[in-house]
């Protein structure tokens, strides 16, 4: 068995200054969870001495992994330097260029700290820049903490609504109810209910927040179809097509819109440009990025923060960002490949009721036939989830971190011989009982 003493011990003083024992959401594990002592590449290890493969890489984040040399570099020598200035440094231009010279979204971009102030000033802006109030979002799609951004997040089923209208769901009790009313909730890939609904909220809607493969949802591939249609119902009503890349950016050098055919207006970016240091950016066309400029006077969207383009994210998201050079990229995706098709072939094997999701160095495995199309075919049942458990369990025991009903992902700390441990492991997994007592 996994010995736990020394994280029970912090998780028994974490639980006596912190709600629920820690501080975020995300880190909650059952019965607790493990505290890391320190991560090396692609392993943890945590404060028990055991050491994990990590395919969680702090939710996406650490592209290159942990420790990665040329940051923990770049980033000391700073630090002697100076770390946050109430002045801007050439840093944050460097970093900014190599964006705007990658990402066909951004002819201009702002950073923040977070991809949830990253979302929010990018639904800012798009309101700022149309007049209008609403959004169009994707049901069960998750954008980070803004009360915009959250809302029509459906929780149970019972409060979904109908497949071609779903609810718009405060996300938590005491929301405003005008949260709620200025948000439009969209089945992703239903073409025909977006048209629809485009039809009848579009001359008051400024965005449509589109996460191109909404991870939270099922890590679902968008149907060209349904980006087409978004793309020209956004034109036609004069509402801006508002791409959140926070997680799906490292799917290509050029980005997940590119990747899968989509011309965003603006961009929301996070995790991966900041090195594995707090960011968060906010790119697009230059004539809707210019709510952010004082040309004229108070700018429409005046947007400040006191760490935002700190010297620190700056220098660390470039440095780790100029090592994701086109051949790194093309290595990661080939990695994901192999770890897809190596899932694939062995749910084929064992004739097991699981399917896979995911691209470049992204994946999930559902415990469900076909891997999901929308939010409600991927919605995991108590049983399901009693299964993803299990899973998550499995490869715990065996040395690896797999995040439980997210996205796993690769970074480029890793080789052939992690991805085989995955797949070795899941198809131990798939031949104990638990892997079948729920089909
Ligand atoms: N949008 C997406 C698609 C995300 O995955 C996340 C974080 N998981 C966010 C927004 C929010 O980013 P952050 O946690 O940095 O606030």
């Amino acid at each position: 068995p996994l010995s736990r003493a020394r994280s029970h011990h912090f998780f028994n003083r974490g639980r006596k200054i912190f709600p629920s024992g820690v501080t975020r959401v995300t880190v909650e594990r059952q019965p607790i969870p493990l505290y890391i002592a320190r991560g090396d590449g692609a392993y943890v290890h945590d404060v028990d001495g055991n050491r994990f493969l990590d395919l969680n890489n702090n939710f996406t984040t650490l592209i290159h992994g942990h420790g990665f040399l040329p940051v923990a570099d770049a980033v000391a020598d700073l630090l002697h330097r100076g770390t946050c200035f109430s002045n801007p440094t050439e840093h944050e231009i460097a970093l900014a260029e190599l964006l705007g010279e990658r990402i066909p979204a951004i002819e201009q971009v702002r950073f923040v700290n977070s991809g949830t102030e990253a979302v929010m000033f990018a639904i800012k802006a798009a309101r700022a820049f149309t007049g209008r109030a609403g959004i169009i979002r994707v049901e069960g799609a998750y954008h980070g903490a803004y009360d915009w951004a959250e809302a029509g997040q459906s929780g149970s089923p019972a409060l979904w609504g109908e497949a071609s209208r779903p609810a718009s769901v405060a996300a938590y009790r005491g929301t405003p109810p005008s949260v709620a009313e200025d948000v439009t909730v969209v089945c992703f890939n239903d073409v025909e209910s977006l048209e629809r609904r485009m039809e009848e909220v579009g001359g008051r809607t400024a965005g449509i927040l589109i996460d191109p493969m909404p991870s939270r949802a099922g890590l679902i591939t968008p149907r060209t179809d349904f980006l087409d249609a978004l793309q020209s119902a956004a034109r036609r009503h004069g509402v801006l097509v508002v791409a959140d890349e926070v997680l799906n950016l490292r799917q290509s050098y050029r980005g997940a819109s590119a990747r899968y055919g989509l011309a965003p207006d603006l961009i929301a970016c996070g995790k991966i440009i900041g090195g594995g240091f707090p960011v968060g950016a906010i790119g697009g066309r230059a004539d809707v990025m210019s709510v952010f400029a004082n040309d004229k006077g108070r700018p429409l969207l005046p947007q400040g923060g006191t760490f935002s383009a700190n010297p620190v994210s700056m220098v660390a998201g470039r440095v780790a960002m100029e090592a994701m050079t086109e051949a790194a990229f093309d290595g990661l995706e080939c990695l994901g490949e192999q770890v897809r098709s190596g899932l694939h072939d062995a749910i084929d094997r064992a004739g097991a009721s699981f399917s896979v999701s995911g691209a470049a160095s992204l994946f999930r495995i559902h415990p469900k036939k076909e891997a999901p199309s929308d939010y409600r075919s991927g919605y995991a049942t108590p049983v399901e989830n009693d299964v993803t458990s299990a899973l998550s369990d499995h490869f715990l025991h065996r040395g690896i971190l797999l995040p439980n009903g997210a996205a796993a992902c690769l970074s480029t700390a890793m080789t052939a011989y992690e991805a085989d441990a995955i797949v070795a492991t899941f198809s131990d997994f798939l031949s104990t009982p638990a892997a079948h007592e729920f089909e």
